[in-house]
């Protein structure tokens, strides 16, 4: 039995007080919850959102992080600033971060592997862009972005790592995959890493993340491969990430 894990990606949007508001009122409902429920804030309010989640069941994660152990890496965080400042998850490989900053499977490898070896646990990212799921490449796509992290890491490092799918057609557009689409890839992604070793796919978490909001959480959660959610938009409303908590919880 897995337990549900819903993520909050924050990504660059925030502000001192909005975040002493919404962690106020996550904080409040997060008493009774049972899944795993994760924030992640810009990396400069990590401190300040570690006040909220050492009280609390919220865990705290990062938007991304380094490959490399510290030096002349300027603008770059470190995987030890991540575990001084109480993180247990890094987000690695979002579509963001791959298009927009040019992170290539290689990168995303080495960046998995740092992050195991430093005790963090990664949320590692894969999905296909419109052009590639409607030339039919979708699993294709997903599979080589999976089995690169795999192949360079070793499948004993996935033990306690989380996979998110997340088309990229989906990501802030509003465009949800259906039930039907998430739960295929999903099943599909599974089954890749099962190749490797059955026991950690079948233990492993696989969140949707694209547009996943409270009308639509429940449907996608029902799923049998899907194990909650990563959450871009609606994490930054209380209410919508609290009813989205409450549908994985269901
Ligand atoms: C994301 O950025 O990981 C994401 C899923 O964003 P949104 O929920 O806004 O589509």
């Amino acid at each position: 039995m897995r337990t549900a894990l819903v993520a909050g990606n924050w990504k660059m949007n925030g502000d001192s007080a909005f975040i002493n508001e919404l962690m106020s009122s996550l904080t409040t409902a997060a008493g009774s919850s049972n899944i795993d429920v994760l924030v992640c804030p810009p990396a400069v309010y990590l401190s300040q959102v570690k006040e909220f989640t050492q009280s609390c069941s919220i865990a705290l994660g990062a938007q991304n992080v380094s490959e490399h152990p510290n030096g002349a890496f300027t603008g770059e965080i470190s995987l030890a600033m991540l575990n001084d400042l109480g993180c247990e998850y890094v987000i690695l490989g979002h579509s963001e971060r791959r298009s927009l900053y040019g992170e290539t499977d290689t990168v995303v490898a080495d960046k998995f592997i740092a992050a195991v070896d430093a005790g963090l646990k990664p949320i590692l990212c894969v999905g296909e862009t419109l052009e590639e799921r409607e030339s039919g490449a979708t699993i294709d796509i997903v599979s080589r972005q999976l089995k690169a992290v795999i192949d360079s890491a070793g499948i004993d490092k996935f033990s306690d790592a989380v996979v998110a799918y997340e088309p990229v057609w989906a990501i802030g557009t509003g465009k949800t995959a259906t039930a039907e689409q998430a739960q295929e890839v999903h099943a599909a992604i599974r089954a890749i890493l099962a190749e490797s070793d059955s026991v950690i796919a079948a233990k492993i978490r696989i969140l949707y993340g694209g547009s996943v909001n409270a009308a639509n959480a429940a449907e996608l959660f029902a799923n049998e491969d899907v194990d909650g959610g990563l959450v871009g938009g609606a994490s930054l409303k209380a209410n919508d990430f609290i009813a989205i908590c409450h549908a994985a919880g269901a």
